[in-house]
């Protein structure tokens, strides 16, 4: 499968399409989703190019791949869910759910997170 600029994520990255924005820099942005799951949904996005997760940890830097994750976590901390609850999802692929093939990460918090 090959990278689609046209995929929503590289809309918002391009500014083409609006989102509620909480953090952004040169390098990744992170965002409301539009149908939350919980109280707190929130995607984090780098802004290269990468269909999924294998895509990003595979041909990003090492540097990049630290940074995003390092961010991730300073993202969760913006959002006060660090010392409570919270879920770390990322899903690869059609079959696991992966609808926009932009890599992302899900960052799902509330008072009482479903099981699975
Ligand atoms: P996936 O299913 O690929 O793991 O996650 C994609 C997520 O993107 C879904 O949770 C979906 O609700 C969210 N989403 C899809 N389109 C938009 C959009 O235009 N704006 C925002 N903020 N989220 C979106």
């Amino acid at each position: 499968m090959t990278y689609d600029n046209n995929n929503i994520f590289n809309k918002i990255i391009k500014g083409e399409l609006s989102a509620d924005k909480i953090y952004e820099d040169e390098k990744l942005l992170a965002f409301h989703d539009i149908n939350p799951v919980a109280q707190i949904h929130v995607l984090v996005i780098p802004k290269g190019k990468y269909l999924d997760y294998s895509d990003f940890i595979t041909n990003a830097t090492s540097a990049d791949i630290a940074y995003y994750f390092s961010k991730v976590a300073e993202i969760i901390k913006i959002l006060g869910v660090d010392s409570g609850f919270y879920r770390l999802i990322t899903n690869k692929g059609v079959g696991a759910g992966q609808t926009v093939m932009h890599f992302h990460t899900h960052i799902i918090a509330g008072d009482s997170l479903p099981n699975f």
